[in-house]
């Protein structure tokens, strides 16, 4: 509902103002009732006099209080917070220490107050949060190119560890382009034939024309009138409609598809709405499965057209039609019909059964003793990129479960043409889960690939149960009613073409509401928690680096190794550029072909702790060893601190390198292929240059020029840190992959006695 306003005519209206309200239930509304905007109408249709717009409504208010709720942090961005703050609390306890040791050691006050100062700005990684956010921001903007919009900033980290995608059929794993392949009433079978790229009419294998057969004449009134399709107005009033493209329609696909089915068996469809007018609707309902409208001709005859899921018609109908006789439907012509149902829903063709009866009631209980008129299948081929992303889900260890309201062998035969479901894989369908109870479900649950004829409450009840068994669900949804499951999933997310009420409820909303639009999301999510790993293993170890410098050198009674303007001057030049070009590593090859993260998992896990920590003191060493020698050979503080300066930018720029892989040493990296991190670093090197040979960064910074000599010296230092951080990395994951070897022959045995 775009506006505020008051309703001047309506029927069977119900709306969900739950955004309002917070009341689930629907509410029913009359003439002269309140509607409000962004609610949404759940059933029947009105019109209204609109009264407020945009910020003047209810909803308007209520945005113009959201806007001064400040967004939460994310759960990395307060671990690394809390990261900070114990940091910070170190480095105070070392100042304190370091400075009052150095006082009680009879130093002079000034100079132990600058010590501890300098070990303050060394310590402490002011650039941290900041990069996160931006890395963050950045990725959601790349996700957004992809058409993937995230509308929840933690989305981005949970996505990286989903276990379990739980999609939609229609419209995420198809196309949603329906066209009806084959029409069936008790007595004919007709097929859709195409000549040079145009429908020419429906045929039975002896040669019928479906244009020729009464059955066939009402089971195209129900399917246009019992239909919510909008002709073009301007075809509609000069009658021209004449069309076999589902585009020139617009309204629901399955609808649109019957549209173009009754043009291409030769029925107007403009005719066939002048002949009727519509007095009642009962709407389509995922949970009802099916759509009723009550209507009357010309002459005052009143008819209800009902169409829906065979199944669901079929236990409605008493009575059938042949050759335009209404007959008794025995049990052995509704095994007939149910068998034309799974012949077609077996070809992955979406059924669709129509019936009729005269002279209804106007309310739902019209829906009974029907008479059974035929079935239109229609096919909606899948997507061509979801083959190649449920391949992608596999080797990245990502169960793929598509849930669909679909019959169940419709929804089997697309899930095997996709490979989501193969011989091991189970198909379960909406009554099978009523009646499990959880403790069945929770074991059957792994081998599960399709859950079919299911409404959205199962929708719910299916991600409850694999997040008890600890997964971490991604849930697709574009109905009002599957607003709960979504909401309840890690990742809840939206089709772009669905309702107000889901995308809000969802962390995500797919544009192009495609499954390869959220697999590609999930691994946008993976590379960027790999991403901040990188920079913060790069910006700690820095860190680190420093503290062993100032540190150290207090505790081997040197004088102070920088001055707090030069950590300035180092943190300046690599916390920031070179770190959020860190934070835009492209992918690695590889990164789709590893399990999931697990949640839980902290960002130190796999021994990065001790890989920082090392690293550290490398940079922290290395700087003291060039300080020590440069103020030896040159007796000139100046020089050894631009000595140290130098060394320990250098050092890091080295450093900023080797975090691009965890894995390996800087020798087995292409250390080209991010041009952004490349730029950084040189831009970073240029600033130093400019710190050590501009005079008045002299004066500033308190440096002095390098000769050629002492460069080479620099260099020389500098080339021997990766050199053995290189090996020490390749020892590290040499013991890794010998542990790991170690535990897989331990568990064999055991899985040979299972
Ligand atoms: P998914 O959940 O994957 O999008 P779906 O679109 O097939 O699956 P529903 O929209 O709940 O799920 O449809 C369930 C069944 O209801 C369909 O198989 C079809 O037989 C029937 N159906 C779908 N759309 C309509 C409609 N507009 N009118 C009447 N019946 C319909």
């Amino acid at each position: 509902i775009p506006a505020d306003g008051k309703l001047l005519s309506c029927t069977g209206l119900s709306c969900d103002e739950s955004m309002l309200t917070g009341e689930s239930a629907a509410v029913q509304k009359q003439i002269h009732d309140e509607v409000s905007m962004g609610c949404t109408v759940k059933s029947g249709h009105g019109i209204f006099q609109v009264e407020q717009t945009g910020m003047h409504t209810r909803m308007g208010q209520i945005a113009g209080m959201l806007t001064e709720i400040e967004e939460e942090p994310t759960p990395l961005q307060k671990h690394l917070g809390q990261l900070s703050k114990y940091i910070a609390a170190g480095c105070l306890l070392i100042c304190a220490v370091v400075s009052i040791t150095g006082v009680l050691r009879g130093e002079a006050l000034f100079d132990m107050l600058i010590t501890g100062v300098s070990l303050a700005v060394a310590a402490v990684p002011e650039g941290l949060c900041a990069v996160v956010t931006i890395s963050l921001a950045l990725a959601v903007s790349r996700m957004v190119k992809k058409n993937a919009l995230v509308r929840r900033l933690h989305a981005v980290e949970t996505l990286g560890c989903a276990t379990v995608i739980c999609s939609d059929k229609t419209g995420t794993l198809t196309e949603n382009r329906m066209t009806v392949q084959e029409i069936a009433t008790p007595k004919y079978h007709l097929y859709l034939e195409v000549s040079k790229g145009k429908e020419i009419g429906f045929f039975s294998e002896n040669g019928e024309n479906a244009a020729d057969l009464d059955d066939i004449r009402q089971l195209t009134e129900i399917a246009v009138l019992c239909n919510n399709t909008q002709l073009p107005q301007e075809r509609e009033e000069k009658g021209l409609f004449r069309t076999s493209k589902v585009e020139a329609v617009q309204g629901d696909p399955t609808e649109s598809a019957l549209f173009v089915m009754a043009e291409s068996a030769h029925f107007s469809t403009v005719k066939i709405m002048r002949e009727f007018s519509r007095t009642f609707e009962i709407p389509f309902d995922s949970q009802r499965k099916r759509m009723s409208v009550i209507v009357r001709n010309r002459q005052g005859d009143r008819w209800i057209f009902s169409k829906g899921a065979p199944d669901y018609m079929l236990e409605l109908c008493s009575y059938y039609l042949e050759n335009g006789q209404v007959k008794l439907l025995t049990p052995s012509i509704r095994k007939k019909i149910q068998s034309q149902n799974e012949e077609m829903a077996r070809k992955a063709l979406r059924v669709l059964g129509f019936a009729y009866q005269s002279e209804p009631e106007e309310s739902e209980r019209a829906e009974s003793d029907l008479i059974f008129v035929g079935l239109a299948g229609m096919i909606d081929p899948p997507r061509q990129e979801a083959y190649q992303a449920v391949q992608t889900c596999k080797k990245a260890g990502i169960q793929t479960v598509m849930i669909t309201g679909d019959h169940v062998s419709t929804a089997s035969a697309i899930a095997r043409d996709l490979k989501i479901l193969d011989t091991n894989g189970r198909v379960l369908t909406g009554k099978e889960l009523d009646q499990m109870t959880d403790v069945q479900l929770d074991r059957e649950l792994d081998q599960v690939r399709v859950f079919a004829r299911v409404a959205p409450a199962h929708k719910l009840r299916i991600v409850k149960a694999f997040k008890k068994k600890g997964r971490v669900v991604a849930m697709t949804g574009d109905g009002v009613n599957d607003a709960p499951a979504i909401k309840e999933a890690d990742i809840g997310v939206a089709m772009g073409n669905g309702t107000d009420v889901t995308k809000e409820a969802a962390s995500v909303v797919l544009l192009d509401s495609s499954f390869a639009t959220l697999v590609s999301a999930i691994e946008e999510g993976r590379v960027i928690y790999k991403n901040i790993r990188k920079f913060i293993r790069y910006l700690l170890s820095c860190n680190i680096g420093e503290i062993v410098t100032m540190f150290l050198g207090m505790l081997m009674g040197m004088p102070v190794v920088l001055l707090p303007i030069q950590i300035l001057i180092v943190n300046l030049v690599t916390d920031g550029l070179p770190a959020i070009a860190l934070g835009l590593e492209p992918a690695e090859k590889d990164i789709m072909q590893k399990p999931p993260r697990k949640k839980q998992e902290g960002i130190f896990s796999d021994g990065l702790l001790s890989t920082i920590v090392f690293r550290g003191i490398l940079i922290g060493l290395t700087t003291l060893a060039v300080f020590t020698s440069f103020y030896h050979s040159s007796q000139n503080l100046l020089v050894a601190r631009t000595g140290a300066l130098a060394t320990l930018v250098i050092t890091q720029l080295i450093h900023v390198f080797e975090c691009k892989r965890e894995e390996v040493g800087i020798f087995k990296i292409n250390l080209l292929d991010n041009w952004k991190l490349v730029a950084a670093v040189a831009f970073s090197t240029l600033i130093l240059a400019l710190s050590i040979h501009l005079p008045i960064c002299n004066l500033l910074f308190q440096t002095a020029p390098l000769t050629w000599r002492q460069m080479g010296e620099i260099a020389l230092y500098c080339a021997a840190v990766p050199i053995l951080s290189s090996i020490a990395i390749s020892f590290k994951h040499k013991k890794r992959k010998d542990r790991k070897q170690e535990e897989i022959s331990f568990q064999l045995p055991v899985q040979g006695e299972n």
